[in-house]
């Protein structure tokens, strides 16, 4: 067994078989694995790297998240850069459709020597996806990638999990038949800081483009929740089959990101993700310590029930669960 500072080495030399065996890590349930973790990001604080570019994309399945990011990431690779891809699909099965499981239509980014590609682990929990990924972007950061992709689908809760560990987020977008703008949830919208029509090529192109027109008027009547430059969040029309508009995508993402580095907003929203990730971890090593006490879980049991017959008030026994905690760790 390599311990945590000689996996710490070895990953900040850039080793990627230390890179996957840490994330395997990461992914663990087991207690003795979870040890070895935090011995690792310990290991890997002591040092801090330099900050990765973390960039969110979704999109719904069939819309080219695949596509893009095996022409993106290769744009990326040969202008020297080194990206990192990792999928959030809390719904995957390995077989059924996950993002990323089918790394041959990646054929070309999975062979580059500075790419990165990790598929969703299959059945996890949204809380243990979000833990994960949080993690290995932590690790990616550490082994040096310039870039780190985080893919999820369209679907629940994921977009803003993704949302709330990147610095840019990226919504992938097919040509619309109509005028109608493709029932893409506001919540979606108001997050993305760019809107990509994909396909924007062959027959497809007039589509994109009008379907490109329509974002842009859409999102110019959005107010985004954030303070922005003029122009965004931006909607571009991109073909990730051909290339075209992928150096485009990537001026306007470093123009945003230069942006916001100068105006405080890049710092102060790591700040802020800083303090949404301590929150979660709190609020599962109380959960934890609640399933992990048979009598405290009895109780709990017992007072769903009061709860849930109107005999007890949610708040009334959420404090009494707290009080059996307290007492428990006094004795
Ligand atoms: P994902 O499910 O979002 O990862 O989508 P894929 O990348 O697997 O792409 C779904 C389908 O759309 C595939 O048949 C791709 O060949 C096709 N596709 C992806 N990007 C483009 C594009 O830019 N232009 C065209 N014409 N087809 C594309």
């Amino acid at each position: 067994m390599t311990s945590a500072p000689d996996l710490a080495a070895n990953i900040r030399a850039g080793q990627r078989r230390a890179l996957a065996r840490a994330i395997t890590l990461v992914e663990s349930t087991r207690p003795d694995h979870r040890a070895e973790t935090l011995a690792l990001l310990r290991a890997l604080r002591a040092e801090p790297g330099r900050q990765a570019l973390r960039l969110g994309l979704s999109g719904t399945p069939g819309v080219g998240k695949s596509t893009f990011t095996e022409s993106f990431g290769m744009m990326l690779i040969e202008a020297g850069l080194k990206v990192a891809v990792l999928a959030v699909d809390p719904s995957s099965t390995r077989s059924g459709g996950s993002i990323l499981g089918d790394k041959t239509r990646m054929e070309r980014l999975s062979r580059a020597p500075g790419a990165f590609i990790r598929p969703s682990p299959s059945q996890t929990a949204l809380g243990g996806v979000a833990r994960r990924t949080r993690e290995a972007i932590t690790l990616c950061e550490a082994a040096g990638y310039d870039v780190i992709l985080i893919e999820t689908v369209g679907v629940g809760q994921s977009e803003t999990m993704v949302d709330d560990m990147t610095d840019i987020f990226l919504l992938l977008l097919a040509p619309a038949g109509g005028d109608e703008l493709q029932g893409v949830k506001r919540g979606i919208m108001e997050i993305a800081d760019l809107v990509l029509i994909n396909k924007a090529d062959g027959e497809l192109k007039p589509a994109a483009l009008r379907t490109c027109a329509d974002y842009a008027n859409a999102l110019r009547l959005m107010r985004s929740r954030r303070r922005d430059p003029d122009g965004y969040p931006q909607a571009l029309a991109v073909s990730a089959a051909t290339g075209e508009g992928l150096e485009t995508v990537w001026a306007a993402i470093e123009t945003l990101a230069d942006w916001r580095k100068d105006a405080g907003i890049w710092a102060a929203n790591r700040a802020h993700q800083a303090g949404l990730w301590f929150d979660d971890e709190l609020r599962r090593a109380v959960l934890a310590q609640i399933d992990g006490n048979a009598e405290i879980a009895a109780l709990c049991d017992r007072l769903r029930a009061g709860v849930a017959s109107g005999d007890n008030s949610p708040e009334l026994a959420a404090k009494t669960v707290l009080d059996a905690l307290a007492k428990i760790r006094s004795t």
